[in-house]
């Protein structure tokens, strides 16, 4: 039934006892205009006024199957009266097993091997100790640097939060930097000016190349990117960049990491993106988010059996891989999770989602003609709009790096949650939306955006 107090109570408790995540601290006892949302269905919410929204971003990139699932709701419920709770350092439960199985069958190549975490922080930064750990069993402790790009984003722990390349989110944090080192992202839109899309791949692949040999192949373990910078502003890497970054990998013995984060479970049309979007068999996927469409938290990494037997078996020397935490695989997280996939599974939403991407595309696609939008870009159900007051500008400039919250405000007047960054307009939304519904979106983004030009 949720809370009993009413919207002017709960707000006046959160401004008084709540930190939220990206507190503007100088806001803190005031919300800083962030809302309450108080109910939910398929791809719209409520909040505590009342005021309906249809929820672009789709929660953050994972209410995949929408809000008020319930066949999610009641796996969730029968699961927490059956078993609630098993320690998973000394015990297994089914979901857990049956989850394991189900997530090794839809990842590419010989990745079968599942390690699950409480969200998608936690599940890079236990690939990325499994990186460690494999380098050391293997006798090569100078393995160590973890390249990863500017603009990526990979999470909040000490070691995530390092590798995510994001310069807002690192003023007056102690990083863990001492084996991070960041190349340039693949940003189509500002790459350098003359610069055809063919010529900025090669530049990539080339900066990739030469910072391998700057730092000394013996000395990295590991490349680890978002099949496409998410959070970065739905950056799509040039075709091909990232099976040439493997064959670099390859050729040096370095893990290939692919952060599915926000493109598994559906994103772009498949369970996930690597090798049926982007050509490359990585050797290990993080996920999260989409797996239990948001309901409960779940993440975890699947890993090539090639890599695991290295470092397993007879080839162990007695290693433990002690990382893990009191909930990872949680019973009640992963019976939600075969719950979504069956929801997944009854209305073929991947079918669906490759359907109706186009139409999501070319409807954005048209925002392209007003003024104030320098670029359109996405695939499968992510796109963004991206704001430019001058052509000219290689960087967003200040105005335009408060434009997306501008434009945030009127959407929600309007009816519309997006996701502002900066100068950009994300999208991600449930991935059950209708064409009507992407009409409704796409009108109310123009409006708003109109009214900010
Ligand atoms: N990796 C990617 C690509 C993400 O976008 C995110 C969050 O947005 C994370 C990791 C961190 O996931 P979580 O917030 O569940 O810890």
């Amino acid at each position: 039934k949720g809370s009993q107090w009413n919207a002017a109570e709960l707000e006046t408790a959160a401004h008084e006892h709540l930190i939220s995540p990206a507190e503007e601290m100088a806001k803190l006892g005031t919300s800083g205009g962030r809302p309450m949302f108080a109910s939910a269905d398929g791809v719209y919410i409520w909040d505590n006024r009342g005021h309906k929204l249809l929820d672009g971003p789709g929660g953050m990139w994972c209410t995949q199957v929408g809000y008020n699932s319930k066949p999610i709701a009641d796996a969730i419920s029968a699961q927490a009266l059956r078993l609630c709770y098993n320690s998973p350092w000394y015990s297994l439960s089914g979901p857990a097993a049956e989850l394991s199985k189900r997530i090794s069958d839809f990842a590419p190549g010989d990745l079968n091997h599942v390690f699950f975490t409480t969200g998608g922080s936690s599940a890079v930064d236990s690939a990325l100790r499994f990186v460690q750990f494999y380098n050391n069993v293997l006798g090569r402790p100078t393995k160590k640097a973890i390249i990863c790009r500017i603009d990526g984003y990979h999470g909040s722990t000490h070691l995530t939060a390092a590798c995510s390349g994001r310069a807002g989110n690192r003023p007056n944090f102690d990083l863990a930097l001492e084996n991070v080192s960041f190349i340039s992202a693949p940003n189509v839109f500002r790459r350098p000016k003359g610069m055809t899309e063919a010529q900025f791949l090669d530049h990539l692949i080339a900066g990739f190349e030469e910072r391998v040999n700057t730092l000394g192949p013996d000395n990295v373990g590991a490349f680890l990117a978002e099949p496409l910078l998410a959070s970065g502003g739905i950056l799509i890497p040039p075709k091909g960049y990232h099976a040439r970054i493997l064959e670099i990998c390859r050729k040096h013995d370095i893990l290939y990491i692919s952060d599915e984060v926000v493109t598994g479970f559906g994103r772009c049309g498949h369970w996930f993106a690597s090798e049926e979007v982007f050509d490359i068999v990585p050797d290990i996927i993080t996920f999260a988010k989409g797996v239990t469409s948001g309901y409960v938290p779940l993440g975890g990494f699947v890993i090539s059996d090639k890599v695991l037997s290295r470092v397993s078996g007879e080839n162990a020397k007695g290693s433990y891989y002690t990382n893990g935490y009191t909930y990872s695989g949680h019973p009640v997280s992963c019976a939600a999770a075969l719950a979504n996939i069956e929801v997944f599974e009854r209305d073929n939403i991947l079918e669906h989602v490759r359907d109706i991407a186009p139409y999501f595309q070319e409807k954005l696609q048209e925002l392209k003609t007003l003024p104030l939008v320098g670029d359109v870009r996405g695939t499968g159900l992510l796109g963004c709009v991206e704001c430019v007051t001058n052509p000219e500008d290689t960087e967003a400039s200040e105005f335009d790096k408060q434009v997306a919250l501008r434009v945030d405000r009127y959407c929600y007047e309007g009816g519309l949650i997006v996701r502002p960054i900066g100068s950009m307009c994300v999208l991600s939304p449930a991935l059950i939306i209708t064409k009507e519904q992407i009409d409704e979106m796409v009108r109310i983004l123009r409006d708003s955006i109109v009214k900010v030009q």
